[in-house]
């Protein structure tokens, strides 16, 4: 018999939204609205569009390994120089090759409970364990117990913080945040990846810089995507931000056509049509308002969330009100997987899907 690590055995694979075909084979439907992974929910702008066209024309050649003109474009738009960019298929490879590099199977990272759960599946497929601290009671990161960690574990490698945070939306503030930038300095064997995939839809005053942080500490990471308010998603594209030294380990180890041709020529459009990402935030914020509003009409508890999407309190078994939301046509997403059994996700959508799911909602929990 093939010896096989009981880490993998024992894995429990990423549990993607309920894919819009499915929920209407399954249940008959020919209206259906997905509200369920985060995802853009404007389909590609014209200049996205025509680069991809273009690129097609190219598809027969493998992609530019280096990533030239899309690190360049990451670079001028994200404020850094070139060297301090990586891109990897998706975020989720970042994370991936980051405990690849960093963790030996006797090593662990760091993260919150009820953190978005890509990092303690990557690192179990590493091999690697994962400590995590308590939430503390508004479904927030405890960060004086993750610096207690720090202090007592000398196993801990990588620290992951989703600043805001996916499933909750919640956000760690300034003052919080540069204590744990302290604490992980103090280390100087740790490496703090800040993973800002929600980056752009963020309102809060006292949201500490990313920016700033990588800039002051060297051993600070950050990651940002293509998938949420660049609308990509379907197409794979993230970035690392970090020291050079970073940069080449991750270069090192990478596949060497990690981000395809075609989603190289699409991060490059996207991240030069401001407007189009200008019109994704201001009908996300729009969106999250008239989500929380509906809420409190329902008397429903939720996190005030920094995200494209709301966590909210059913306050009956989530599975259930999914499982009722379905047969309307509404995907949400149940939180079963994170410990969360009353609570769901929805993500903003266009307006009128947007509508669509409350009235579902109301309907269901009447
Ligand atoms: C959606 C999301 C990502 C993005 O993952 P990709 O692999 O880039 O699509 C990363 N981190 C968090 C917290 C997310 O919610």
């Amino acid at each position: 018999m093939m010896k096989v690590a009981p880490e993998i055995l024992s894995l429990i694979p990423y549990q993607p939204g309920k894919p819009i075909s499915e929920t209407k084979r399954e249940l008959g439907l020919t209206d259906v609205i997905k509200l369920a992974s985060n995802e853009c929910p404007f389909p590609p702008s014209e200049k996205v569009m025509r680069a991809l066209q273009a690129a097609l024309l190219e598809v027969h050649r493998y992609p530019d390994g280096a990533g030239f003109e899309m690190k360049a474009a990451a670079a001028k738009y994200y404020g850094v120089p070139e060297k301090m960019v990586s891109f990897g298929n998706g975020s989720n490879e970042l994370i991936d090759l980051l405990i690849r590099i960093y963790c030996a199977p006797e090593d662990q990272i760091l993260t919150s409970k009820g953190a978005f759960i890509a990092y303690k599946i990557s690192a179990q497929a590493a091999r690697v364990s994962t400590v995590e601290t308590p939430m503390t009671g508004g479904f927030g990161f405890d960060i004086r117990a993750m610096i207690q960690a720090l202090k007592t574990n000398p196993k801990i490698r990588l620290v992951f913080l989703p600043n805001p945070n996916n499933p909750t939306g919640s956000y760690v503030g300034k003052a919080e945040f540069a204590q744990l930038l302290e604490a992980t300095k103090a280390r100087g064997d740790v490496l703090l990846v800040l993973d800002e995939a929600y980056l752009e839809f963020v309102r809060a005053e006292d949201y500490p810089s990313g920016e700033a942080a990588l800039s002051s500490h060297p051993n600070v990471c950050l990651l940002r995507t293509m998938s949420k308010v660049f609308g990509l998603a379907g197409l794979r594209v993230g970035f690392l931000l970090a020291q050079p030294e970073v940069i080449d380990l991750i270069n090192r180890v990478r596949n060497p056509f990690n981000v395809n041709s075609l989603a190289q020529a699409a991060a490059v459009a996207v991240m030069n049509d401001a407007e189009f990402i200008e019109k994704v935030k201001r009908a996300t914020w729009e969106g999250l308002d008239y989500f929380t509003h509906e809420l409190k009409k329902l008397d429903l508890d939720f996190v005030p969330s920094q995200g494209n999407f709301v966590f909210f309190d059913t306050g009956r078994d989530a599975v259930e009100v999914f499982n009722q939301l379905l047969k309307k046509g509404i995907i949400m997403r149940p939180l079963k997987n994170y410990g969360f059994s009353t609570q769901l996700r929805l993500s903003v959508g266009l307006m009128q899907e947007n509508e669509a799911a409350m009235k579902a909602l109301r309907e269901v929990l009447a």
